[in-house]
């Protein structure tokens, strides 16, 4: 076993041996722009996206003209709500959204409110979910869009899509989602879900970083977006620039490969996140923050009438009695993410955590455990050592800290 153990899938994970290798050529021997049409070079950098079009598409159920590449899912994000706040003005300037979305959403929500726009940021329950019921209480004639993320980075919650989608259907207002933590790890399909626009990132399914894509349906109905950069009219005018090859080939390779194997990955991060659990979970007072783990068989599939509510790779977890900053540092060799954001020179407890009615304290004392394509079982063992190593010691030298609670 190799130390240091990284265990933050949630973050960024490795780029997979095969994706480099596909993308590596892209980068010498085929290096041509893909926008160059009157030479071969051009024409095999063009073939090589037009593949990897067809297998991002694919992973989602969407056709190879509806996907634009970006720079990554924060430019998607950007684009999808912007765009379409933009384009539909005179339509309405009231946009639906959720208390624990990612920044990329939050903060383009909070900019837009700056130039006129009205946002609702609907509340969770407890495990982070918001119910359809809510979205369709919340829209108004004014709705124009709303964006709602597939799968929760920090808690894992995974929202009901299809049914929201149906929701927003049926009110003939925009859905977007910020696809990225469930893409090819979890069902997605825009077709069935009813999603018209949906945000996705390679570096979080082993493909390299700086490369993600916005889905934009095409018909029925037709979304239209102001794009956010100008120039040259590519990706259909909605996104301008000389494309990113390699990039683009690794991601399409990357979400091939995922696809593929999500259901075997699934029930293997399944197995090992029950273990991570049970493991720390004998230490007292640990409370799991997100929807509860789904029972399972002894292969990891999950138990007959279980539904699967958070995502297989993710736990995070609360310790009472130990302090937060004290808590992430004691974690040496071990790459997990805190509950807090460091924000310049204080420590902010993560805006999901307070949104799931987490307590301050809890909030800061927490770790998100992120399970990825390479973790064992030794690393977990080892994971769970470390843990319940850290917080013995924090709780025995800081005793004061169990008076507090
Ligand atoms: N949305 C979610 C839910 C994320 O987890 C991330 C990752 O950090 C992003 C958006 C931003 O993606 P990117 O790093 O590709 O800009």
């Amino acid at each position: 076993m190799n130390l240091p153990i990284y265990m933050d899938h949630q973050a960024t994970t490795p780029v997979d041996p095969r994706v480099l290798e596909a993308l590596l050529p892209y980068f010498s021997k085929s290096f041509g722009n893909a926008a160059s049409r009157n030479h071969v070079f051009g024409w095999e950098a063009e073939a090589a996206v037009d593949e990897a079009r067809h297998q991002i598409a694919q992973a989602m159920s969407a056709s190879e003209k509806e996907i634009v590449f970006t720079s990554g899912a924060t430019e998607s994000d950007d684009l999808a709500i912007l765009g379409v706040a933009r384009m539909y003005r005179q339509k309405g300037h009231h946009i639906i959204t959720g208390q624990t979305e990612h920044n990329a959403v939050l903060d383009t929500c909070r900019f837009l409110e700056k130039e006129g726009y009205e946002v609702t940021y609907l509340p969770t329950d407890r495990y982070g979910e918001i119910f359809p019921e809510q979205v369709r209480s919340a829209i108004t004639e004014k709705t124009i869009l709303v964006s709602l993320m597939l799968a929760n980075n920090e808690v894992g919650t995974i929202h009901r899509i299809g049914e929201i989608g149906s929701v927003c259907r049926e009110k003939g207002v925009f859905f977007h989602t910020d696809a990225v933590q469930g893409f090819c790890k979890i069902p997605f399909d825009v077709e069935a879900m009813r999603v018209d626009l949906a945000s996705v990132t390679a570096h979080k399914i082993y493909g390299p970083k700086g490369i993600g894509a916005l889905y934009v349906r095409s018909k029925s109905p037709r979304v239209r977006l102001l794009p956010l950069i100008h120039g040259g009219g590519h990706e259909r005018g909605m996104r301008s620039g000389t494309l990113n090859v390699p990039g683009i080939v690794g991601f399409g390779r990357a979400a091939e490969i995922a696809l593929q194997e999500m259901p075997e990955e699934s029930r293997r991060l399944r197995r090992l996140r029950r273990r991570l659990y049970d493991g720390i979970s004998r230490l007292e007072d640990v409370t799991l923050n997100g929807p509860a783990l789904p029972a399972i068989s002894d292969d990891g599939s999950l138990a007959s009438g279980e539904v699967e509510r958070r995502l297989p790779g993710n736990l995070n977890l609360s310790f009472g009695h130990v302090d937060g900053e004290a808590l992430l540092l004691g974690f040496k060799d071990v790459a997990v993410s805190s509950g807090s954001a460091c924000t310049s020179a204080s420590l902010e407890p993560s805006h999901v955590l307070k949104a799931l009615g987490v307590a301050d304290d809890l909030a800061h004392a927490s770790i998100r455990y992120g399970l990825g394509r390479w973790n064992t079982e030794e690393e977990v063992d080892y994971v769970v050592k470390a843990t319940v190593e850290v917080v013995e010691r924090l709780r025995r030298e800081a005793p004061l800290a169990r008076a507090r609670h």
